[in-house]
């Protein structure tokens, strides 16, 4: 494939936006070479500037459940935009998408919505803080909770890739009332619950983490940090701005099986507009501002066009719930047929598949923790990502991050992107 023109336009923007990208696993470090610049996208397909086309594995890193451009979120955004843009006073669309989002996702009763999960997992954890009076949380290394000074303590993929867990510009003062544990070591937590005892205001996690691959948690892990929880007065905190919406209508906490005290939400909430938003009972919603003293705010918050996209990406999914099952057995046959072409070549890896989050690691042993996923050979990882790449598969670039399927991809989509992974190796 050529790759000029995106080749060009990548050298212009890096005169006028620091490395070229707004956001910086877009610019290929981890994987070497340069991005691709999209022109635009239809189902499940990107093209790039230089008019190739690729299948895409990242869905805009997880929002487009049905893929790009879908009908129903189009039309509801260009009909919204006709009315004006953006007003700083309340619009009954916001209460739609709020009723809409507490029907479909277990214990919680109010949800605020905002820009991004950044903005989500930021005003969240101030939330807990208010509620509970206590200063310190518990974070689990390479999980990633958006890039708030709080959450840049070994934080997984974008941070991580680039080799600086923790990142300059965040205060001691802020690093030391956030504690480290490791994914799915529960003794861990214990301790550092035990030995900061009626100081912890939350314990916040990916539930089912996508920034450091796709890794599972054991149901003794998440059903014991739910007891310590409850048990201490801490809160349990979600972020399910991956999760949400994706892996069943009622996020990790319905597949899991495990009510979490505030939930998080972002991406497929918007369905591809800026949106996050966290929600909880309403007895914790009550302390926010105006209802309480915890202030949060936002000029942009619950805009009508984001708004529009995410009651149209809600409503589909509210309609359309075999989504799920369809998404799963996608993400399945696909899982299947790389596992059986690396195995035949001999190649070491571990796959990690929840519903239709999936990452491929080369390495030997399990990945359960992000010292495990740290592991995977990045020189395969690079060979594989460039690869594919050329023969019209976008995966994400970089080794920590999930793949995320939408429905738009067809089984013969899937068989080009086996059949891709066999050329390679
Ligand atoms: C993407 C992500 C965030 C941050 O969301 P932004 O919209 O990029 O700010 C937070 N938490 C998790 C689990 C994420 O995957």
């Amino acid at each position: 494939m050529r790759y000029q023109r995106s080749s060009a336009l990548f050298a212009e923007a890096k005169k006028y936006i620091p490395g070229g990208v707004n956001s910086p696993v877009r610019a290929f470090k981890a994987v070497g070479g340069e991005p691709i610049f999209v022109k635009e996208a239809k189902g499940a397909y990107l093209t790039d500037e230089d008019g190739n086309q690729y299948i895409d594995y990242i869905s805009s890193w997880g929002p487009l459940l049905f893929g790009h451009a879908h009908k129903p979120v189009l039309k509801a955004v260009v009909e919204k935009a006709k009315k004006g843009t953006s007003f700083g006073i309340p619009t009954e669309i916001e209460t739609e998408l709020a009723k809409l989002a507490v029907s479909m996702v277990p214990n919680i009763d109010k949800i605020r919505f905002v820009n991004s999960g950044t903005e989500a997992c930021m005003s969240a954890v101030r939330l807990a803080r208010g509620y509970t009076g206590r200063d310190k949380i518990i974070k689990f290394a390479g999980c990633y909770h958006g890039h708030s000074d709080s959450f840049l303590i070994q934080a997984g993929s974008g941070a991580v890739t680039f080799g600086s867990p923790n990142s300059p510009g965040v205060t001691q003062g802020t690093a030391k009332d956030t504690l480290l544990a490791n994914y799915n070591d529960l003794e861990g937590v214990k301790e550092l619950v035990a030995a900061n005892k009626g100081e912890i205001a939350g314990i916040i996690l990916e539930p089912v983490a996508g920034n450091m691959g796709c890794i599972i948690p054991t149901d003794e892990f998440v059903k014991g940090l739910r007891q310590i929880c409850t048990e201490e007065g801490i809160l349990l905190l979600f972020d399910e701005v991956m999760t949400g919406f994706r892996l069943a209508k009622g996020g990790a906490q319905e597949a899991l099986g495990i009510n979490a005290d505030i939930v998080m939400f972002g991406k497929v909430i918007g369905g591809g507009l800026p949106v996050g938003a966290f929600a909880a009972k309403a007895e914790i919603m009550a302390h926010l501002a105006p209802e309480g003293p915890v202030y949060q705010a936002g000029t942009l918050s619950g805009n009508p066009l984001a708004m529009s996209a995410g009651l149209a990406m809600l409503t589909e999914i509210d309609q359309n719930p075999q989504v799920f099952e369809s998404l799963s057995k996608k993400t399945e046959y696909l899982h299947n047929g790389i596992t059986e072409i690396l195995s035949a070549k001999g190649i070491a890896h571990q796959i990690n598949r929840f519903g239709s989050m999936v990452s491929v690691h080369f390495c030997e042993d399990p990945v359960v923790d992000f010292a495990s996923s740290a592991k995977g050979n990045n020189e395969s990882f690079k060979k594989y990502f460039h690869g594919m790449l050329d023969q019209g598969v976008y995966l994400p670039p970089s080794a920590f991050e999930s793949y995320f399927l939408n429905d738009a991809i067809s089984y013969a989509d899937l068989d080009r992107t086996i059949n891709a992974v066999s050329t390679i190796f």
